[in-house]
């Protein structure tokens, strides 16, 4: 693969929020400032700025700040990438960030407000909107519904939701999980009511939904498959793969103190961040053979979404105020690596 043809296919964009309104009480100092125009995110890092450290900067392919609105992002970055795979190619859509710094309101965002929904509830408009217009095809939209916990893999609209599922191989199609149930959705009423399902089982057992979400990744995933009527008289079938992936929060899991489960845990969410991380920057570097897939259940499960012919695209969410810092630039690293 050569290296343009990769940084075409896997694009690093930087979202940073905006201050909320305990910040903004608190008078705390703001740190990041962007530059849409060059695709730059600046960082002063407050202890430094007393020795007079110049600001650190990173380039991405787009950045978005605090008045960057839903619809811009999907029209600039995620539009294309749904076009991709209504024509039958795969693509991946994550969002990346320490817990709070709005991976789900860029992924869901608020679903009952047409200016405030996320990347999910807009592909569904698109995917709808395109199908309805056609006229020569026959789409079949399916969705699945998953979530990754302590690489454990669970059936977000499955009835038993004690059960863990496997991933399995095969020659022809690939990895895939084993059993995992897909409704066939005909409308956004139907599509939206299969992630409602899957969102309420994401909640049950967890004693406290923020913590779970932080340490859990959910991938909703949409398949469609288009049927055409060929020059040849033969019917001719492509199938394209939309992931959407809501990551596990990236903040520093391993703190002092951690110990048994916890640390277990924490061990796992780091594994499969930076398995993914490694992933993407092989993609990107393109000279890599070996693509390091295999290291963790997120990165084997969307092989087939990550590379080749495959779009991706990662959002990197941070936060703007002085005492989220350190993680921002955590972020910013894993991001700029990524590129
Ligand atoms: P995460 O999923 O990364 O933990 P959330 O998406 O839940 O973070 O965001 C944390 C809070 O910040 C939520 O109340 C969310 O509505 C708000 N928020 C995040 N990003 C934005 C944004 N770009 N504009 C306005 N509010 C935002
Ligand atoms: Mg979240």
């Amino acid at each position: 693969m050569s290296k343009s043809k990769s940084s075409e296919s896997v694009k690093v964009v930087v979202r940073c929020r905006p201050m909320n309104e305990k910040e903004r009480a608190a008078k705390f100092e703001r740190v990041v400032s962007v530059d849409v125009k060059l695709g730059q995110i600046m960082v002063r890092n407050p202890r430094e700025a007393s020795a007079n450290e110049l600001p650190k900067v990173f380039t991405f392919d787009s950045v978005y700040d605090w008045n960057s609105k839903q619809i811009d992002l999907y029209d600039e970055t995620f539009r294309p990438l749904v076009d991709s795979v209504l024509l039958g190619f795969n693509g991946t859509i994550f969002a990346y960030g320490q817990t709070g710094t709005g991976k789900t309101y860029t992924m869901e965002g608020v679903r009952n407000d047409p200016e405030r929904r996320g990347v999910i509830p807009n592909s569904f408009e698109h995917i709808f909107t395109h199908i309805s217009r056609s006229q020569n095809q026959q789409y079949l939209v399916r969705a699945s519904y998953l979530e990754i916990y302590q690489e454990e893999i669970r059936d977000l609209l499955s009835k038993d939701q004690s059960r863990r599922l496997e991933l399995r191989e095969r020659p022809d199609t690939g990895v895939y999980v084993k059993d995992l149930s897909s409704f066939v959705t005909k409308s956004v009423r139907e599509i939206e009511h299969v992630m409602n399902v899957g969102n309420q089982n994401r909640s049950v057992g967890a004693t406290n939904m923020n913590e779970h979400s932080s340490r859990s990744h959910a991938i909703f995933v949409i398949t469609v498959e288009c049927s055409e009527l060929g020059v040849d008289g033969e019917n001719h079938i492509r199938v394209g793969k939309l992931n959407l992936v809501d990551l596990a929060g990236s903040e520093r899991q391993a703190k002092t103190g951690a110990q048994g489960e916890r640390l277990k845990e924490a061990t796992k969410i780091n594994l499969s961040l930076s398995a993914l991380g490694n992933v993407i920057s092989a993609l990107v570097d393109g000279r890599s053979s070996h693509i390091p897939y295999r290291d963790s259940k997120l990165t084997r499960l969307l092989q087939d979404s990550l590379g080749g012919n495959a779009r991706t695209v990662m959002v990197a969410n941070i936060g703007p105020a002085s005492y989220n810092v350190e993680e921002t630039l955590t972020t910013l690293r894993y991001s700029n690596r990524a590129k």
